[in-house]
């Protein structure tokens, strides 16, 4: 109980969600989205964000990517995109992206390469709250973890003691590289995140605006 699987009732039409293409592993986080069911789209500028539901940062590099951000003028239709109601997921270099000193998506602090050279790559597998019994296979590449939190952000899953999954709201972030394996879980959390506050909007903005 409690799994998040791909959505049980499919939403009467697709989810949008984007991948931020700026640099990094997007291209499997696409298809991994796209096998769930969702109309994924490469994001690379503040009008591909228009109308999503969701959004992933990829893992890659963060220095980059945070660059990336900052150049093509992304951080502001990001955040409106969160506070609009979209659901986010930032995979790596993506949760650093998103912690108190990045993006300030998430009230955490993310530390990079935090496992040291001879933990550099890894795999673990790893039981994530919500997720249903089955642990997920975890693979982590010169990965960062959580150093510190608010409370307002559950820990899903940890590794000896340090968060490697954390979720804030429709903020989820995992230290890992979910898109390398073919356990699309995260994702469809992510998806199942996103039709919720999809759904709620829809219930707030009433009956009148229904099925136009
Ligand atoms: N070490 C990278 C960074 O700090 C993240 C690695 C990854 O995304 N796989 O940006």
């Amino acid at each position: 109980m409690g799994a998040f699987g791909p959505p049980a009732e499919a939403p009467r039409e697709a989810l949008w969600i984007g991948v931020l293409a700026s640099q990094g592993g997007f291209a499997a986080h696409l298809r991994a989205l796209d096998s769930l069911g969702a109309d994924a789209r490469a994001v690379r500028d503040p009008r591909d964000l228009e109308g999503l539901d969701g959004l992933v940062i990829p893992g890659g590099e963060s220095t980059t990517i945070s660059k990336a951000i900052a150049r093509d003028g992304l951080e502001a239709p990001i955040h409106k995109l969160v506070e609009a109601g979209g659901a986010l997921l930032g995979t790596c270099a993506g949760m650093i992206l998103c912690d108190r000193e990045h993006l300030g998506l998430i009230d955490a602090t993310a530390r990079r390469n935090a496992w040291g050279r001879q933990l550099a790559s890894f795999e673990a597998d790893l039981e994530v709250s919500g997720l249903g019994d089955e642990p997920v296979r975890a693979v982590f590449i010169r990965a960062p973890w959580i150093e510190s939190h608010g409370e307002g952000v559950e820990v899903l899953a940890a590794v000896d003691g340090h968060p490697v999954v954390v979720r804030e709201g429709r903020v989820l972030c995992c230290a890992f590289h979910p898109e390398l394996t073919d356990d699309s879980r995260l994702h469809a959390l992510l998806m199942a995140l996103a039709t919720a506050a999809r759904e709620e909007r829809r219930a707030s903005s009433g009956p009148a605006t229904r099925g136009r």
